[in-house]
């Protein structure tokens, strides 16, 4: 708990809840690791929260290892199209584009499109404001999951995301996804949505959830959230909570994993899912931490 936030950062990134894969833990740390220091870098630096979580996104995107960006998931039809958002705590700003094709980062379009009155774009619309921007686009094989991973996936999930507290006291929160292994073309889950898979607002705190899309949304995962915290509840709690609502609504198999930071500084995080790789630094904490699930971080 923080008494005094002046000066004070923290940033927590995830890179999506999903089923165990022992061949590519180190390559799940090492990434997470680089997404958390892009974002620190940005946020040390006095950069804003928004800022900071777009660089730890980009980063994960860029990765093969997890399915965002590079490493999407090809979807019933061998096509990549892929979903992202966020959002800025200081005025509910949000973008989000959903089921977007060829473009390179997924989160770079959604900032972009914080600056227009439209909140979220999607298909041919989304490519074409990406396109008029100027994006980097990206053919769908350098996109594509490696085969080997699409097959440990068959029918799971992951997704990245980020949440971080500048300086100056703000929040934002972001989301990126390939989606889920062989969806339907066109679909979207809540990784887009502000109020299920994000959301963020200074004066309560900023989530970013991973886990079966459809559940989230129909929970409005990130919405129920921002409600619990304004009742008094912690944030690991909040999100704890929530997760543990996912199998009741969406059926045995329905797990997630979600990241927050309070208002007050305090970063939580809690998953239902057999992994979850997070990371998290905040100014006084020096090394950045890496954990691949809960128990990890509990062990010490
Ligand atoms: N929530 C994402 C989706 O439904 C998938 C994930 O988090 O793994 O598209």
């Amino acid at each position: 708990m923080q008494d005094n936030l002046e000066g004070r950062w923290a940033l927590i990134v995830h890179g999506g809840a999903k089923p165990w894969d022992d061949k590519e833990e180190q390559a799940n740390r090492d990434g997470i690791r680089a997404a958390v220091e892009a974002g620190a870098g940005v946020l040390a630096g006095g950069g804003s929260a928004l800022d900071a979580v777009e660089a730890a996104i980009r980063t994960m995107e860029d990765l093969s290892v997890f399915n965002a960006g590079k490493g999407s998931a090809p979807n019933e039809e061998g096509g990549i199209e892929m979903c992202a958002g966020i959002m800025d705590g200081r005025d509910l700003s949000a973008g989000a584009v959903g089921a977007i094709r060829s473009v390179r980062n997924p989160i770079g379009v959604a900032r972009r499109l914080m600056a227009e009155k439209e909140i979220i774009l999607v298909g041919e619309g989304a490519l074409k404001f990406a396109r008029e921007k100027g994006f980097p686009l990206a053919t769908d094989e350098e996109l594509k999951a490696e085969e080997e991973k699409q097959l440990a996936a068959e029918g799971l999930h992951d997704t990245v995301g980020a949440v971080a507290l500048d300086m100056g006291g703000n929040l934002a929160a972001g989301t990126s996804t390939g989606g889920l292994d062989g969806q339907k073309v066109g679909r979207i889950g809540d990784s887009p949505l502000p109020g299920a898979g994000l959301y963020a607002d200074n004066h309560v705190g900023a989530v970013s959830f991973s886990g079966d899309g459809e559940t989230i949304a129909r929970l409005t995962l990130a919405a129920r959230i921002m409600a619990s915290l304004e009742d008094g509840s912690g944030m690991e709690q909040a999100i704890g909570k929530a997760v543990a609502k996912l199998p009741g609504t969406g059926g045995a198999e329905a797990d997630g994993g979600g990241i927050g930071i309070h208002k007050d500084g305090t970063i939580g995080w809690a998953h239902n899912s057999p992994m979850f790789a997070v990371g998290y630094a905040a100014r006084e904490l020096g090394a950045p931490r890496v954990y691949l699930k809960k128990d990890e971080e509990e062990r010490g």
